[in-house]
């Protein structure tokens, strides 16, 4: 990542928020890029390989590890890997763009402790009752099954101890959503563009 000198992680438990907040940011600010990552887990309705993600299978995701083409990479739930490609990281820089991370928590730490303080992590906490809240809001998108989002509630109370070593919570209570972009706008706007 030499070009590159700062990026964005938008991370915080399944349900958070995280790609509702990457959506607007992208739309408002055209120095952002979104680093797009290879997954093993199967394709949902309508996402498509390069633009959701790079859907691979689990033998072409261990030939990249092996080949270390990945930043870093996480099983995030048993038995589906999710990896940052270099690669990626590398064309955002050569269009002299900001790479914008969407990733899990573990993976947002990971890339916190590579790239120190050329990178902003944060975290996007639900609200209290966080399980309760988190569990409606995967109801209502409507993409996984009760097994499926149960499988995923499991890993929030541990993600949100994971959450005080971001460097910054931002809580995306239900009906804050456009406070929330606001406060991230400016967040954001600061740590790349002004000196420290
Ligand atoms: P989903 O299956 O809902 O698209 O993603 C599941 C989780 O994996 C989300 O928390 C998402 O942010 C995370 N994720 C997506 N890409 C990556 C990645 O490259 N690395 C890591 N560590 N997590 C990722």
């Amino acid at each position: 990542m030499s070009e590159t000198k700062k990026a964005i992680v938008i991370t915080g438990p399944s349900g958070s928020g995280k790609g509702n907040v990457v959506k607007k940011l992208l739309k408002r600010f055209d120095f952002f890029e979104l680093s797009i990552s290879a997954t093993t887990r199967e394709p949902g309705p309508g996402e498509m390989y390069g633009k959701d993600y790079y859907f691979i299978s689990l033998e072409e995701f261990e030939k990249k590890i092996a080949e270390k083409a990945f930043l870093e990479y996480e099983e995030v739930y048993s038995g589906s890997f999710y990896g940052t490609p270099n690669e990626e990281i590398e064309k955002i820089a050569q269009r002299g763009k900001f790479p914008l991370f969407e990733i899990d928590v573990a993976g947002a730490l990971r890339i916190k402790e590579i790239l120190g303080d050329n990178v902003f992590v944060i975290f996007l906490h639900p609200g209290e009752p966080v399980i309760d809240i988190l569990r409606e809001r995967l109801w209502n998108r409507g993409r996984d099954s009760g097994e499926k989002i149960e499988k995923r509630l499991k890993k929030v109370p541990k993600e949100i101890e994971m959450g005080f070593r971001c460097d910054q919570i931002i809580v995306n209570q239900n009906g804050e959503f456009d406070n929330v972009i606001e406060v991230i706008a400016e967040i954001v706007e600061s740590f790349l563009f002004e000196e420290k």
